[in-house]
C-alpha cells in the first residue's frame, strides 16, 4: 500500500496530474501526445520589441501551451511592463496567462495593489517569488519595509486579495541561501501550505539532479506538481554567469560544446535547441509530461526545442472560430 501511494505520487510530480492508468504508455507510443508545455517570457523594453514579443507569442500560441508567463524585473523595476504584456496576453490571444511577482521594491499594500489590478484585468495566475536582494545575486536579502518578506508570506497576501492559482520556485541544487534540505524543502512546504498549488524549477542540465530532487520532495511529503524548467539561452558565457551566481552546475560535456563556439552563435542557437530537447526527451522517459521553457523571448528557439520534442503545432486561431 506505501509502495503504491509512493509509486503514485511520483507520477503525479512527473505527470503534472493525477496519474492515469497506462498513461507512460500511451505517451510513448503516440510521439508527443502527452507532453504538456509552458513558456516564460520577459516584458519588452521598447515598442520595437513589444511586436517581437507579439509575434513569438502568436507562434508558440500554435503550440497549445498550458499557460504563459512573464516576468517581474528585479526590485519591481517592469510593474507596468509586466502587467501590460500579461493584459495583452489576456485580452487578445487564447493563452492562460501568468504574471510573476516579487516581494521586493514595494510595501505590502502596494502588491496587493498591483494583485487586484490583476484579478481585474483578467489574471488569474500569479508565480510568486521573493526577488533577488536590491543589490543583485549574491548580495544580502533585506526585505522591505512593511513588505512582504519572503514568497511564502507573498503567497498568503495574494490568497487573501483574491483566489489565484499560485505557482511558485523550487531548487533542484538548492536556493543559494538555503541552509541545507530540511531548510529548502520547509520552505517549498511553507509556500504550498500557504496555497501554492504548482512549484516551478530553477534551471539545471542534468536529468538526474532533477529526478534526485523529485524523490527527496516525496520524501518530505510534497505531492505538488514540480514543473522542470528549461533554460533556452545560447550566450554561453552569459549563461556561466548566472548558473556560476545561482550555485548551477554545468556539466564538462556542455563547457566542451560550447566553449569553442564563441563567434559562432548560429551554431549555438542549434545547439541549445537540441541540448534542451534531449534534456526533455530524457526526463520524459522518467515519466515527466510537462516542461517549462525560459524563451528569453527568442520564440523561434523555443518552438523548435518542442518540434524536436514531438509538440505539434496546432491552427489555435481558426480552432476558435470553429468552436
Ligand atoms: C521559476 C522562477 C521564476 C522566477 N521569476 C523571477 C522574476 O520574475 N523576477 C525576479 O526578480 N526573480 C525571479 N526569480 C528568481 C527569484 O526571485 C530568486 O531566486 C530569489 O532569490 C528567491 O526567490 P524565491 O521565491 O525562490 O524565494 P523564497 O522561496 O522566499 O526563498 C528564498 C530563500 O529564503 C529562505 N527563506 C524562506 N523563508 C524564510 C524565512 N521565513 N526565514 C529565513 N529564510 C527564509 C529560503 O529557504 C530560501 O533560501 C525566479 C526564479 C524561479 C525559479
Amino acid at each position: 500500500m506505501i509502495i503504491e501511494e509512493t509509486r503514485n505520487n511520483r507520477d503525479f510530480h512527473r505527470n503534472g496530474h493525477r496519474p492515469v492508468p497506462g498513461t507512460l504508455a500511451r505517451a510513448s507510443s503516440s510521439g508527443g501526445e502527452h507532453i504538456n508545455i509552458s513558456f516564460e517570457f520577459f516584458p519588452p523594453k521598447t515598442e520595437k520589441m513589444g511586436e517581437a514579443l507579439w509575434q513569438s507569442i502568436q507562434k508558440l500560441e500554435s503550440l497549445n501551451p498550458d499557460f504563459v508567463s512573464v516576468t517581474y524585473g528585479a526590485g519591481g523595476s517592469t510593474r507596468e511592463r509586466t502587467h501590460q504584456t500579461v493584459a495583452r496576453i489576456v485580452k487578445e490571444s487564447s493563452l492562460k496567462a501568468a504574471a510573476h511577482l516579487t516581494c521586493v521594491g514595494s510595501d505590502k499594500a502596494e502588491i496587493d495593489e498591483i494583485a487586484r489590478e490583476y484579478w481585474q484585468a483578467g489574471v488569474r495566475h500569479i508565480v510568486a517569488l521573493r526577488g533577488d536582494p536590491v543589490g543583485g545575486l549574491g548580495a544580502p536579502y533585506v526585505p522591505v519595509d512593511n513588505g512582504y518578506a519572503y514568497a511564502s508570506d507573498l503567497v498568503t497576501g495574494l490568497k487573501n486579495v483574491a483566489d489565484f492559482e499560485i505557482s511558485v520556485s523550487a531548487y533542484p541544487e538548492l536556493h543559494p541561501e538555503s541552509l541545507n534540505w530540511d531548510d529548502e524543502l520547509d520552505n517549498l512546504k511553507r509556500k504550498i501550505d500557504a496555497g501554492a498549488t504548482r512549484a516551478i524549477t530553477q534551471f539545471f542540465f542534468s536529468a538526474d539532479t532533477f529526478m534526485r530532487y523529485l524523490d527527496k520532495a516525496l520524501d518530505a511529503g510534497i505531492s505538488i506538481p514540480i514543473i522542470p524548467g528549461l533554460m533556452l539561452q545560447p550566450n554561453y558565457r552569459g549563461l556561466t554567469r548566472i548558473a556560476k551566481l545561482c550555485y548551477i552546475s554545468i556539466p564538462d560535456w556542455y563547457h566542451n560544446l560550447f566553449e569553442p563556439l564563441d563567434d559562432d552563435p548560429q551554431t549555438r542557437l542549434l545547439l541549445t535547441a537540441s541540448t534542451a530537447a534531449d534534456l526533455a526527451a530524457q526526463l520524459r522517459a522518467q515519466g515527466v509530461e510537462h516542461f517549462h521553457f525560459y524563451t528569453l523571448n527568442k520564440a523561434d528557439l523555443a518552438f523548435t526545442t518542442c518540434q524536436i520534442l514531438g509538440v505539434k503545432a496546432q491552427n489555435t486561431r481558426a480552432q476558435k472560430v470553429v468552436t
